[in-house]
């Protein structure tokens, strides 16, 4: 893949961010910056401003997992806290991330489409209100999420 170097940004990059936990993958570039694509970019809610030649964002998340994180999707499912009220594919999200085994959700969780989504998808956004009330932060060891 080329990239068009961008006059004022250079190779313009990104730094690529875990849909799940936030940690650094690797590094976007993005070079020159199109009008139509800042403007796209902006919409999605990236902090990149709608003209031509716009600086990259800092971070980016396209939805990629990174390798610790997939690895406890194997036989976990991440829960992560977003502001209540909250909906659509991207939450704001709180920063509090914990995976719980698939049992543990099915405790949690009514049958039903939910509960089906999460164990398929191997993650539920879940709000802070709900977060606390089913004593979540207890379950997060002190420093993040182990
Ligand atoms: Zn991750």
């Amino acid at each position: 893949m080329s990239i068009l170097i961008s006059e004022k940004h250079g190779v313009n990059p990104s730094l690529e961010v875990c849909f799940i936990c936030g940690e650094a993958m690797g590094v976007a570039l993005f070079g020159h910056l199109t009008k139509p694509r800042a403007e796209a970019m902006h919409e999605a809610g990236l902090d990149v401003k709608p003209e031509t030649d716009a600086e990259a964002p800092r971070k980016i998340c396209r939805g990629a997992i990174c390798d610790r994180c997939k690895e406890v999707m194997e036989t976990g499912i991440f829960l992560v806290a977003i502001r209540d009220g909250e909906e659509g594919d991207n939450p704001y999200r709180t920063g509090k991330v914990v995976a719980i085994t698939e049992d543990a959700v099915c405790k949690i969780l009514e049958p039903g489409e939910i509960l089906d989504a999460a164990l398929e998808k191997r993650m539920l956004y879940v709000e802070e209100s709900t977060w606390r009330a089913i004593g979540l932060d207890e379950a997060i060891p002190k420093g993040g999420a182990a």
